[in-house]
């Protein structure tokens, strides 16, 4: 029997304790697992050897709240590359730490090429793909050794696309011994934890510091996803680096992502995240920061920009105008922020609502800092505004969109404007 006394449990994301890693430029430093927020990542699809292509893309990518980059190191010309990318961004003031994405041949470019493992801020190693036989160990080394002389953490980054086929077969031929074998599934996690966890001791037994290593199990599934994450939060204290692989496209991409990460970020499990998204023609790289920055957000976990809450319309209102401003006022939010953020601080934590009728939009107005209420059909063409829960004025004629936004911008430069963040709210 419920005890009537009791409140309804509050819902909060739990915490999960991992070490910390540090991961710097210059004069920043971007703190990935221990008491630091989850952090967004991403990673640029130019090709890196196009040094301004992929510094413009990575510069893009920072503004939209890319805490790290990762770029493709592949070959020669891309490591000669790396380093003046670097300087590029240095000289647009973009101090994003770069993340080197290395499969193969990591080993000869981060030895032949000191100036791309100097900038660098950490690089991503492939236990999968770094040699066979006794060439998988010593070429390992040689990476782990080239992150130690250059002090660069590492991520070991385990995919089940390009998992140790040594390990998986052997992990096989043990299970078939069993008395009763797993499903081959399972044998699957069992192989993506293990060549991450084991590769994570080789690399500290090498004297690698254990807060200088994050691990990575990425698969597509979103249930298998969260099977292996559960798991290897279990196994170790490293910051996670989460994400779904090949998450695809569009809204299945989206969701894909967005329902896998929210529920183990709920359990604590992910120090930083990155949404795989496959861009739609014609769509912005940026989207994948969007999307992965929005997760956080829904889930209370970091706050980004300014939120707009805006209802879905129905049959009271037959006038697009209201999604037309919602649409406006968030691109509008979402477009300032790269200069925001430092002219206003604290702006990210505004909260709007554009609402399309009466039933709910003096309501909901009055719970965000500024609201407005546009007019369902039949209601009088007046859309009242409301500021800090208090109606303020009302709108009417043809500029409504015009005069709330200048509603917005004058509420933004008084609360925020002084450089001292407003407690309201
Ligand atoms: S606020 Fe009005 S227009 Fe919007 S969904 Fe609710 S009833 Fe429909």
């Amino acid at each position: 029997m419920r005890d009537p006394e009791q409140p309804i449990a509050l819902a909060a994301p739990a915490t999960r304790q991992t070490l910390q890693a540090r991961v710097t430029w210059g004069a920043r430093t971007v703190t990935v697992g221990g008491d630091a927020p989850v952090r967004v990542q991403s990673m640029t699809n130019t090709d890196t050897v196009d040094v301004i292509a992929t510094a413009i893309q990575v510069k893009e990518l920072a503004q939209a709240g890319s805490e790290m980059v990762r770029i493709t190191v592949n070959t020669p010309e891309a490591a000669q590359a790396v380093p003046e990318i670097r300087n590029q961004l240095d000289r647009m003031g973009i101090d994003v730490p770069l993340v080197g994405d290395f499969h193969y041949n990591g080993h000869r470019l981060l030895t032949e090429f000191p100036d791309c493992a100097q900038a660098l801020s950490k690089y991503r190693i492939n236990p999968g793909n770094v040699g066979k036989g006794d060439k998988h160990d010593r070429q390992f080394a040689q990476m782990i050794e080239a992150a130690m002389q250059w002090d660069k953490p590492v991520r070991i980054g385990v995919n089940w696309g390009s998992l140790d086929q040594e390990l998986l077969a052997r992990l096989m031929d043990e299970n078939a011994q069993r008395k009763s074998p797993w499903q081959s599934r399972q044998v699957m996690y069992e192989a993506l934890i293990t060549s991450a966890i084991d590769s994570a001791r080789h690399a500290e037994s090498l004297g690698m510091a254990a807060n200088q290593i994050l691990l990575s199990c990425k698969v597509s599934g979103v249930q298998d996803l969260i099977a292996v994450y559960r798991e290897l939060a279990q196994r170790c204290r490293y910051p996670l680096h989460l994400g779904l692989t090949e998450a695809g496209m569009g809204t299945k991409g989206t969701v894909a992502s967005a329902t896998a990460l929210s529920i183990l970020l709920q359990e604590g499990i992910g120090d930083t995240i990155r949404v795989s998204l496959t861009p739609q023609p014609g769509e912005s790289r940026t989207q994948e920061v969007v999307i992965a920055s929005e997760i956080l957000q829904s889930l209370g976990l970091r706050i980004f920009v300014p939120s707009v809450t805006a209802c879905p319309g129905c049959g009271r209102t037959t006038s697009t105008t209201f999604q037309e401003l919602a649409k406006q006022i968030d691109d509008f939010l979402r477009a300032q922020m790269p200069v925001w953020r430092s002219r206003y601080p604290g702006v990210e934590n505004l909260k709007l609502a554009v609402m399309g009728c009466i039933v709910n939009g003096p309501g909901e107005s009055k719970h965000a800092d500024i609201g407005i209420s546009l007019p369902g059909t039949g209601e009088a063409p007046a859309a009242p505004v409301f500021i800090d829960g208090e109606k303020a004025l009302t709108l009417r004629g043809e500029n409504i969109a015009q005069e709330f936004h200048q509603i917005v911008e004058n509420y933004i430069e008084k609360r925020f404007g002084s450089g001292q963040p407003n407690q309201h709210g």
